[in-house]
Order: structure tokens, then sequence, then C-alpha cells
């Protein structure tokens, strides 16, 4: 086998004059001379010149968009702009034709939606190809800091019997036959005749079994696909999405808070350093993008402003009342601007609140804390009633520009008597979670932690408006193609 060098290592190397093996595919084929080769290493394409007066013209017409080839040449400094070294074939073989006719890429814009629906050929696109190489950074990165802190990487089920939140938008899993599914003498599907003797269904998180880990553990992570059978049609939601949940033995919600602003800060500042080029490409994608909106729609950073102003900035800490003290008094709940109007204490926050606070606001990332005890989960450990009585529980949610909620997360409540009387006010079934509360019964001891959503730590990453568009074949109502 041929010694092929990967083009992103072509592309560092200062050692010209030598015979190289690149193999990728053909970009575009420019004068019977230029081959724009792109083999997903890196952004770049590497220049490979042809001899064309002594090349096959049979072969020559082969050398077009999509076709993957392999060349052998010489590496040598390029005169030409752009690119500071290319490739003087010697000998070019042809790896997969690719017929110009019937490819859908064409060496020119395409929109999103267009490519949406071949997203199994977007990859090959400069935009996809940089989003991925960002999400693949993002997810060693977000290992890379727990590992660091001496967490440990909890595998927690994809099949479970429980529902987290209550919330019941899952999605079942049976092998029942669904056209004629046993049932018990009350006429009810009969589950206990089902692959698990129970209903069971896709995981919505993976919080509860990570609480029992940390439990022993001390400190326990999980990164893995979580499942919800929620309207997704908005620019934010997959029924497929990956989620990263930390569990931390005797942390409160200040240290909760502290790490979740630690690990976005690091994983946006590995990021920020490992994918340069991508990232300016994408920075580039999005200015002219914005081109197209408005003046004062355009946001007022690029995108790497945008990213290092993450960075340098402690995020906004303050609680939900504060919050909405705010929100009354501002200018578009005052001038009816807001499709939900901010009217009293209580209620949860819509998407437009929570870019107000973020985006026009305070201008940078914002926790909110001590949400309102009823619109929250069982879990979340409750404080004592404030002056006015309000009921609140230690949660937090962490509100990115352009992204809305990208953290939420509590402390637990560690108090058996008090997560009983919840999950009873709330309907949680107690005996199914026997389980959840023999932690609270055998060493208890203060805990929390949180979910960050990874598609939308992506989203934020790399400047895209589209969940759809950070993971390779999104999950939403209606498509499940690829
Ligand atoms: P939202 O109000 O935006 O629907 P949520 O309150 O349902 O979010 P959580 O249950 O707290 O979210 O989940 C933790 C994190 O997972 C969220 O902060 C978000 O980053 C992410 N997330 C939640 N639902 C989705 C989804 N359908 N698709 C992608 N990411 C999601
Ligand atoms: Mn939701």
């Amino acid at each position: 086998m041929s010694q092929r060098i990967k083009i992103k290592a072509l592309l560092e190397s200062k050692e010209t004059d030598r015979e190289v093996t690149v193999k990728g595919w053909v970009r575009t084929f420019r004068n019977n001379q230029f081959i724009a080769l792109n083999d997903g290493s890196t952004n770049s394409n590497l220049q490979v010149v042809v001899d064309f007066e002594n090349t096959d013209a049979a072969l020559l017409k082969r050398l077009t968009t999509g076709a993957a080839i392999s060349v052998v040449g010489q590496l040598v400094a390029s005169l030409g702009k752009g690119q500071t070294v290319e490739v003087k074939a010697k000998e070019i073989e042809i790896l997969g034709d690719c017929d110009p006719e019937k490819y859908p890429l064409q060496p020119k814009k395409h929109s999103l939606e267009f490519l949406r629906e071949i997203a199994h050929l977007r990859f090959r696109t400069n935009t996809f190809g940089a989003i991925f190489r960002v999400r693949n950074t993002l997810a060693f990165a977000v290992h890379q800091f727990f590992q660091e802190r001496g967490f440990i990487y909890l595998h927690t089920p994809i099949i479970t019997a429980s529902d987290a939140e209550g919330a019941g938008e899952t999605f079942h899993v049976t092998n029942f036959d669904l056209a004629n599914p046993p049932k018990a003498d009350n006429g009810e599907v009969d589950f206990k005749q089902d692959f698990f003797g129970r209903a069971t269904n896709l995981t919505v998180s993976g919080q509860l079994e990570g609480e029992l880990g940390a439990m022993a553990l001390s400190d326990i992570y999980t990164f893995g696909p979580t499942f919800r059978a929620e309207n997704s049609n908005t620019t934010r939601h997959l029924a497929e999405f990956w989620m990263i949940e930390p569990e931390m033995a005797f942390y409160d919600l200040v240290d909760n808070m502290d790490l979740a602003e630690a690990l976005l800060k690091y994983v946006i500042g590995y990021t920020l350093d490992k994918n340069k080029e991508d990232l300016e490409f994408l920075t580039q994608r999005l200015t002219e993008e914005e081109k197209q909106k408005p003046q004062q729609e355009r946001s007022e950073m690029t995108l790497l402003e945008k990213l290092q102003f993450c960075l340098e900035n402690d995020f906004q800490r303050l609680t939900y009342t504060e919050a909405i003290d705010i929100l009354k008094e501002s200018t578009p709940n005052k001038k009816k601007k807001f499709q939900y109007p901010i009217e009293g204490w209580g209620t949860d926050l819509q998407s437009e609140h929570e870019r107000y606070l973020v985006e026009k606001h305070f201008k940078k990332p914002v926790i909110l804390t001590d949400y309102p005890k009823a619109i929250k989960a069982f879990y979340m450990r409750q404080n004592e009633p404030d002056a006015k009585g309000h009921e609140t529980v230690r949660a937090m949610d962490i509100l990115f520009p352009g992204i809305g909620e990208i953290v939420g997360g509590s402390q637990r409540e560690e108090r058996l008597e008090k997560l009983e009387q919840r999950m009873d006010e709330m309907g949680i079934p107690k005996e199914e979670l026997w389980w959840y509360l023999d932690t609270r019964r055998f060493g208890a001891c203060p805990h929390a932690g949180f979910g960050l959503g990874f598609e939308r730590l992506v989203l934020f990453v790399t400047g895209m408006g589209n969940i759809r568009d950070v993971i390779p074949f999104p999950r939403f109502p209606k498509n499940a193609e690829f």
C-alpha cells in the first residue's frame, strides 16, 4: 500500500520537493489543469496540477466534481494565490467515477434545506465538513474536561421503564405484534408478556441512574443519546439528541453552576484552538448569511468574537424572581411586544423572554436560578418559601444568545420526606422509583447535576441556525430518513 498523506498534514508540512500520495474527492477541476482535492481532513482543498498535454484525454474527462481519485506527484511550493504548496501530478487514478449529470452536488451554493434532503452527501460540502469536525472536537473536549477532573464516564441505559420527568413524551420499546398485542383480562395490552415483562421506552434522560452512580463514585457524567417524542418542529428541538449529564456528590447549586460555566468555557476554548480554520470559515459563512438580513437584525459580533466573548466574561447569575422583575419593567413588555406578556410571578419563561434577557438586557450568557417549584421537576431541592410566600426550587438554567436554554440543572432533593411528599403531589409513582428513593434512605448527601444539550452547544459554536444541521442524520416529526 502506498503511503497516503492526508491533506491537512500535507498543507501544514514545510517539506517540499518530495513525492507524495494523496487520495480524496474532486471538488472542482478547472482549465483542464487544476484539481481542488478534498479528503475531509481539513476545510482547505489541495491544489493538484495536471499536466494535461501529457495526460490521456479520457482520464481528464473523468475528473469531475465528486469523483474519488488517487494522485502520486511532487509536492512543491505554490506560486498560485491561496495556497503555499501544491502537488504536480505524475500519476492519477480514478477510484470512483461521479457522473456530473446525476450528481446532486454542484460546485455552487446549495440551500441548507436542499442539503438536508441529501444528508447522505452533505458531508462533502465545506459547511458540513466544518460543522462535523467542530462537533467531533467538542465531543472530545467534553470527555477531556471531565477526565481531567476525575469524573467517571457512566453508561446509563437507553431502554428504561421510567420517564425521568414524568412528562410522558417517550417512545415505546416493544416487540409485540402491534396489530395483535396480547390483552389482559381487563382488555388492556398485557405488557407482562412483552420482552421486558413490562412497558418500556427509550430514555429521555440518564439523570436518575446518573445520581445512583454519583452516590458511590462521587462525580460521574453520561454522554449519550436521548429521545423525546415531543413536538420537535422547532429549530432547537430534535426527537433524538445527545446529552451530557454530570452528577456530583457533595455539590450545591453554586458548585453546579461553577462546573457548568467552566465546562462550556473549556470546550469552546479548546475548539477555538483546534478548529481555527473551520471556525474562520463558519464565521465568514454567518457574516455572509447575515448580510441578507436588515441591519438591526444582524448580530453586533461575528461568530469568532461571540465565542471569544463567551470565554472572557462571567455568565450573569440571577434568580427567576429577579428576572421576572426585569422582564415586567422591560420596554417590550410595556409596549406589549411580547407574545406572552409577563404579568406576574410563577409562569414559565418563553424563549422570547429568555432571548430578551440574554441578547438585549445583559448581552451575555445568563444563569437563572431558583425557579418556581410548580414548573420544575420533582427531584429539585426545595427552598424555604421567601418573604412573599413564593415557593422555589434550587434549579438553574443556562441561557445562551441565539440558542435560549442550553443547560438545565439543579441541586437535587436529598431529603427523603421532602422528595416523597413532592412525588405524591405530582403523581409520580414511588413504587416504580423505589431504587431512586433508596439513595435517600442509605447514605444520602447533598448533590447536584445538570444536562447540557450537545446539539445546542454545537449550534452555538458553529453559528448555524437550525439544530437539524448540526447532527449528521436528524430525527424529527415525520422524518427518519437515512
Ligand atoms: P426546552 O425547554 O428547550 O424544551 P427542556 O427544559 O425540555 O428544554 P431539559 O429537559 O432540561 O430541557 O434537558 C436538558 C437540555 O437538553 C436542555 O437544556 C437542552 O440543551 C437540551 N434539550 C432538551 N430538549 C431537547 C431537544 N428536543 N432537542 C435537542 N436538545 C434538547
Ligand atoms: Mn423540552
